[in-house]
């Protein structure tokens, strides 16, 4: 069989473990990226796109390209879209990179949202929080991750400052949504249409930053199970999504509330790697070559994930340990900056909460 050729747009971690983890496919990557030493600088060829005919040389040198970002330039993709496929396609990426599209178009198809409002000018933002009622988050519709470009406004008090701190950009007022905790679905969806399913992640935050997953969520309802379900598999059909896509939910009293999507590998699904029996980057390369799908499932019944952030920690303590795993990135240390993650497999809730104990010196040392 023909070496399958990917190209990818970006270098950074999430590349890197594809092409790690698709290697044995008879997979060569390529990267388009301005970054010469990154997570992938080893592992395939860059392209940087300020050299002479960039774009044209990446062309010719793929069979397939898919990316890295939801902040991937739709133009471009686009124009490489007339020579090679990109997965996912346009409309994943438009969708996912505009909260107010995201949303409404959530809402077009049966998926529950915060309530929500535009807002340009300071009266839309004063007209939001009589309708939505307080609190709210202001966040910019675009280009906002890890909690960036958001304001909490609890009371009128906070408005001026939420507005001089983000009125230069358009945004959306979102309704504060009272959650008893933070959910993500993964799945992946093929060339032909196969869809699969990991189990769904409970993800702890601190500072906008997820700090650790685990999988499966415990102690939820069999309806809310099959909502996420619902919802994800509605979400990849109507996108016709190819490759991996990500889902953020808020568990609440009355059933899942949707907060965002990402088109692409997450976060909250590294532990796949040693957790389940084909891990979400293994099946995003599948998925946009139109090879079947791997399993999703979990092959122990727990696993977990840590990010390591800011700081590297002391390596050994998770290489002495038969059931946790230590994925560093080839990053450099900066405060906040995730350069790594530990996954753990275990065989009772008891195991990996232990486990995850043992290494809290990682959940800390991130400079919060
Ligand atoms: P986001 O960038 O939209 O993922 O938001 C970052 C974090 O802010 C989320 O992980 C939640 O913890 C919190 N958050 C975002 N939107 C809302 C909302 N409408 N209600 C309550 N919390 C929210």
């Amino acid at each position: 069989m023909a070496v399958k050729r990917i190209g990818v747009i970006g270098s950074g971690q999430l590349g890197r473990m594809m092409a790690i983890d698709a290697a044995h496919l008879d997979t060569e990557f390529v990267f388009f990226d301005e970054a010469v030493k990154s997570p992938c600088s080893n592992l395939g060829e860059t392209i940087q796109p300020s050299s002479q005919d960039s774009l044209q040389h990446f062309i010719n040198s793929v069979d397939v390209v898919t990316y890295e970002s939801e902040n991937t330039d739709a133009q471009l993709v686009k124009e490489i879209n007339q020579s090679v496929p990109v997965y996912p396609g346009v409309s994943s990426l438009l969708n996912s990179q505009h909260r107010l599209t995201e949303k409404s178009f959530f809402q077009s198809i049966g998926i529950k949202t915060a309530d929500f409002r535009k807002v340009t000018t300071k009266e839309e933002l004063d007209l939001a929080t009589k309708e939505l009622g307080l609190p709210i988050i202001l966040k910019t519709t675009r280009e906002g991750y890890d909690g960036k470009g958001q304001a909490l406004i609890r009371t009128q008090a906070d408005v001026s400052s939420a507005w001089a701190e983000l009125g230069d950009k358009e945004l959306i007022a979102e309704a504060f949504v009272t959650f008893t905790r933070e959910l993500s679905v993964i799945a992946a969806r093929s060339v032909s249409g196969e869809i699969k399913i990991y189990p769904l992640a409970e993800n702890d935050h601190s500072a906008g930053i997820l700090r650790v997953s685990r999988v499966p969520a415990q102690n939820i309802t069999p309806e809310k199970q099959e909502q996420a379900k619902g919802f994800i598999t509605t979400l990849l059909e109507k996108l016709d999504h190819v490759g991996v896509l990500t889902l953020e939910l808020f568990d609440t009293e009355t059933g899942l509330v949707a907060n965002e999507m990402a088109p692409r590998v997450h976060n909250s699904g590294h532990w796949s790697i040693e957790g389940a029996y084909c891990s979400q980057f293994e099946n995003h390369i599948r998925a946009i070559c139109d090879l079947p799908l791997g399993d999703t499932q979990a092959r122990q019944p727990f696993a977990g994930m840590i990010n390591i952030i800011g700081k590297h920690g002391d390596r050994n303590l998770v290489l002495t340990q038969t059931n946790c795993f230590y994925h560093a990135y080839g990053k450099d240390e900066r405060l906040n900056r995730k350069i790594g993650h530990i996954n753990i497999i275990a065989n009772s809730e008891q195991e990996l909460e232990s486990s995850i104990a043992n290494l809290t010196d990682f959940i800390s040392e991130c400079g919060d």
